[in-house]
């Protein structure tokens, strides 16, 4: 398993911050970083480093996920810190939209743990392979 030692949790849900919490304790020694919607996770971003993974929800007040991801594009960094989506039921349309602006994955809400946590795992073995062989991925 891929280390996971940092994540940024975005979502405007403090319910959902403890669910992740939950699911990210299995990866040792991971430190969280909570923003409730978009425009404090650019702030935290813009002060911090190191982050292995961003979990963003998409359905957000203020900025949204699909807004925070536009911006990142347009900031043209963070594309190697991988992103994963977690959108609602129903709103296939958000998904799409998020992995054209370039999320690594997604997991639709309502989801298991277990699934959770196995696609931390890709995305962030993922994220080693790509790293090790020198080049970022394009959207
Ligand atoms: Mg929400």
């Amino acid at each position: 398993m891929s280390s996971v030692k940092k994540v940024l949790i975005v979502d405007d849900s403090k319910l959902i911050h403890q669910m992740y919490r939950l699911v990210l304790m299995r990866f040792k020694d991971c430190k969280l970083i909570d923003a409730m919607n978009g425009l404090e996770a650019l702030e935290v971003l813009s002060r911090e480093e190191g982050f292995d993974l961003i979990l963003l929800d998409i359905n957000m007040p203020v900025m949204n996920g699909i807004q925070f991801m536009q911006k990142l594009n347009e900031m043209g960094v963070h594309r190697k810190i991988p992103i994963i989506v977690v959108s609602t039921e129903g709103k296939e349309e958000d998904t799409i939209r998020a992995i054209n602006l370039g999320a690594w994955g997604y997991i639709v809400k309502p989801f298991k743990s277990e699934n959770l946590y196995d696609l931390i795992g890709k995305v962030v073995a993922k994220r080693d392979a790509v790293t090790s062989a020198g080049n970022v991925p394009s959207a």
